[in-house]
């Protein structure tokens, strides 16, 4: 089996709060040796990347991956485009998110059935290039809830999977399961950009729930919930699903009831969409008009509270912030790792935790995935300077001079491919 040897490097191993010097061998699709020091292996036969200057880490995980989300002002455009085109469009954003470092994605949602099934089927499979994948079903909702977009007067398809009552949710999360999907993506609350059903309200029932909850986990597919509401994440929580996103608005007993299940639930705040709708909207037409309007800059002041609160109960985050829409362009996902720091009170290095070791565990992988480690799988970048001082630096491209999956180089330092 071919070697690898990165010698030179700083290490960051996910684990420990400093780098140090080490020489990494891999071999195949694994990490097979960690050896502190930079005395170069002169035993060593197979190719060797000289690092001195860079930063060797594990790959980053999106923990909140939209990669069927396509540069969208609203919902209902993604309705509007022809499967077809939409396969390629994921395909191409999937190979963007790997030239950003992100050796894995944990989809949140995909906007049509079998878009992320697909999409993991073929990079599986070598047809197409892109990250490690969990593939998710669409976001499974109820009439009036987040992602139905229809109106008396018109049909309009969008992102979610309809359905009202038990009796209906059971077969669509059976659907979503003979599709062959890893995760079930449930809308329990609104959301601030659907007009009668903002996101302190909470359309769907405790039954429709249980009955989704149900079909889920006999069929051993790791649940993931939109909700913001205080009602919302209290049922998601009681209900055992183990991905709960955003918590907004979750008062004490719903961060009581979540610090109860720390070890077994992750959360994510997928803060990128409500951040840069308050600060940079106007790109996509998003004008302080309309943030008032949606009681936005209530909702940014009321996630960084809740998140500061997140992290002294020691909530497992991860990183992902609904990248994708317009406003949240594909590619800037690393920014997320920066608002942790910035927003919530995290540190440096426990923030590229949120977006390695934690992305890992809720990829299922904690056993091989997120740390530069012996056994490990060779899911490794290497940074030009020190991200654990400087998490900013993961968000420019010229910063990741090597983005290695499986063993596989897909960025070579030794030949500086413009990616
Ligand atoms: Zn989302």
């Amino acid at each position: 089996m071919s070697k690898i040897c990165i010698q030179g490097a700083k290490v960051w191993d996910g684990i420990r709060a400093d780098t140090y010097a080490a020489t990494v061998i891999i071999e195949g699709n694994k990490i097979l040796s960690v050896r502190d020091g930079s005395q170069p292996d002169l035993d060593f036969v197979g190719e060797v990347i000289e690092a001195d200057g860079l930063t060797l880490m594990p790959g980053l995980v999106e923990g909140h991956a939209h990669p069927s989300f396509v540069g969208i002002n609203e919902p209902a455009e993604l309705g509007r485009i022809s499967s077809e085109e939409h396969m390629l469009l994921t395909a191409k954003n999937l190979e963007l998110l790997l030239s950003h470092g992100f050796t894995s994605v944990f989809e949140a949602a995909s906007a049509k059935p079998l878009l992320g099934v697909t999409a993991r089927n073929a990079i599986e499979s070598g047809l197409i290039i892109g990250p490690r994948m969990r593939a998710a079903s669409p976001e499974i909702t109820t009439t009036a809830g987040l992602g139905d977009e229809r109106r008396r007067f018109m049909h309009q398809e969008s992102f979610g999977l309809i359905g009202d009552g038990p009796i209906e949710m059971r077969r669509i999360a059976r659907e979503c399961v003979r599709d062959g999907v890893d995760n079930i993506k449930i809308n329990i609350s609104g959301d601030e950009f659907v007009s009668h059903a903002r996101a302190e309200v909470t359309p769907m029932e405790e039954d429709e729930l249980s009955a989704l909850v149900s079909v889920a986990k006999t069929f051993g597919k790791t649940i993931a919930a939109h909700a913001r509401s205080s009602k919302s994440v209290k049922m998601a929580v009681r209900s055992g699903i183990e991905c709960i996103y955003h918590c907004d608005f979750a008062d004490e007993e719903a961060l009581d009831m979540l610090e109860s299940v720390r070890d077994s639930c992750f959360v994510g705040p997928a803060f990128g969409l409500v951040h840069n709708c308050v600060h940079e909207g106007e790109v996509a037409g998003i004008s302080v008009e309309l943030c008032n309007q949606l009681d936005l800059y209530r909702k940014f002041e009321t996630c960084c509270a809740t998140y500061h609160k997140m992290r002294e109960r020691k909530m497992r985050l991860v990183v992902g912030g609904d990248y994708g829409f317009a406003v949240t362009p594909m590619g800037q996902n690393a920014r997320d790792i920066e608002h942790f720091v910035r927003y919530f009170g995290y540190s440096p290095v426990e923030a590229l935790q949120c977006a390695t070791l934690n992305g890992a565990a809720l990829m299922g992988e904690s056993t091989r995935l997120g740390q530069v480690k012996p056994g490990f799988l060779a899911d490794l970048l290497l940074v030009k300077g020190d991200p654990t001082q400087d998490v900013s630096l993961l968000q420019q491209r010229e910063n990741l001079r090597m983005i290695m999956k499986d063993g596989v180089l897909y960025k070579d330092p030794r030949v500086m491919l413009a990616h």
